[in-house]
């Protein structure tokens, strides 16, 4: 591929890559300078970052900033990105979910909030580290496959930096999505077809001259993407009080946040942050875009792909790049992968509203659909601590709900009318 031969020439500056030092393939282990390349020219296998951590201490993070930087030394960026303008994301609320766990039967549970985030979903924290690595490696122009909320948080990042964007989504999604995505100045581009359709395109852009000089956050500069996730596993185990959680659930689009999330626990109990302790991860999908929860339910290791069609469209991606690493772990860790169906997505949003005051995008419905499912099926244990994750506002994907969200009278502002309205 051209842009692996321009990679490999670019010279990788470790230092502005904080404790990062390569790429490493999942694969194989062949070790790469980094760069903006994502696939190991020997076996085609995804490439991830590879590090050498220090000592890191808790009270070093403890005393960091109240975002995703404060595990700067975690992650592959320059110790000086506090200082950047970026849209600083993270630290969002581990909400104890107290009335959510009573409901369902369980223990003790926690909804991890990422619609806190500065665009209202998990993807800030994501492209927050491929802004960094565009910045390195001199792209001027950010950009993205989108399934709705990427194109947003890019938007948003590159406006924030100063750098051009050009995203692309299939046309068919929410209208708060395209209007997000847009508002930010940059271009967006509505393609029609899924959005396995737009990451095809988007990687036949890179290989074009129409693409040079672009960071596409979740193609050439996946690798380092990717990392952001991690900062939801880290983020969960500090607000616990340094501890892993025993499960967790968590969605699964392409698979990534899943797999950065179980690498984060890893690390975490590596470098002694926190105790070490089995823990199940269970993945989350819509039954209409379910290609992981299918294989894993038929014992396969490989995933096949399907053509979505579900109201959690954040999720809908038929071909999933990272799936067989989610079988991996889920099955590895003792969990599941399991889906909903939009009947189910739909119930479970309001049911987190109407218990915990927490208003989720249909990715929530999915996790908390998962949840509930599972928890029915006796398949989490009710007495171990457990995590949802909520990665998205519902403002986003209100139709969903509309129709079950109406007011409950409309009357004239009257005291007789109002006596009228509720008289039984
Ligand atoms: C992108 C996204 C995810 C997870 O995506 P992965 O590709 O699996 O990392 C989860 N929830 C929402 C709302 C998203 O937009
Ligand atoms: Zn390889």
């Amino acid at each position: 591929m051209a842009h692996t031969s321009t990679a490999a020439s670019t010279p990788a500056n470790t230092v502005e890559f904080g404790p990062a030092t390569g790429l490493s393939c999942r694969e194989c282990g062949a070790l790469y300078e980094l760069g903006p390349i994502f696939a190991c020219t020997e076996c085609f296998g995804p490439l991830e970052v590879a590090y050498d951590f220090g000592e890191i201490r808790r009270e070093d993070i403890e005393s960091g900033p109240a975002n995703i930087w404060r595990y700067r030394s975690l992650l592959p960026v320059p110790a000086g990105v506090t200082a950047k303008p970026n849209l600083q994301p993270g630290w969002t609320k581990l909400v104890k979910a107290d009335r959510l766990a009573a409901e369902l039967g369980l223990r003790s549970l926690h909804v991890k909030d990422d619609s806190g985030n500065p665009t209202h979903s998990f993807k800030d924290r994501v492209v927050a580290i491929a802004l960094e690595a565009a910045r390195n490696f001199g792209f001027h122009t950010l950009s993205c496959s989108s399934t709705g909320n990427l194109a947003g948080a890019v938007g948003a990042a590159a406006a924030r930096a100063g750098l051009d964007s050009c995203v692309f989504i299939p046309a068919d999604l929410e209208p708060a999505k395209v209007t997000m995505a847009a508002v930010y100045g940059g271009r967006l581009v509505a393609i029609d077809g899924t959005y396995d359709e737009v990451n095809r395109f988007c990687s036949e852009l890179i290989g074009d001259e129409l693409g040079e000089k672009w960071g596409f956050v979740n193609v050439n500069l996946r690798p380092y993407y990717a990392e952001g996730s991690k900062t939801l596993a880290y983020e969960i185990a500090e607000q616990l009080g340094w501890r892993l959680p025993d499960q967790i659930v968590i969605p699964v689009a392409s698979g990534s946040q899943l797999t950065k999330i179980d690498k984060g626990f890893r690390e975490l109990i590596k470098l002694g942050l926190v105790e070490e302790r089995p823990y199940r991860i269970f993945g989350a999908q819509a039954e209409g875009c379910s290609p992981v929860s299918r294989a894993f339910k038929a014992g396969q290791d490989v995933v096949q792909p399907v053509r979505p069609d579900t109201i959690a469209k954040s999720l809908a991606i038929g071909n999933p790049a990272d799936g067989p690493y989610v079988l991996d772990i889920a099955r590895r860790t003792g969990g599941a992968v399991e889906d909903v169906t939009d009947e189910e997505i739909v119930d479970a949003i309001r049911l987190l509203a109407r218990t915990e005051g927490v208003f989720a995008e249909t990715a929530g419905g999915v996790t908390v659909g998962v949840l509930r499912k599972l928890v029915r099926e006796g398949r989490l244990d009710p007495d171990a601590e457990t995590v949802v994750l909520n990665t998205g506002d519902g403002l986003k994907t209100l139709d969903a709900v509309a129709e079950h969200a109406r007011p409950t009278a409309v009357i004239r502002p009257s005291l007789d009318a109002f006596r009228a309205a509720f008289a039984n």
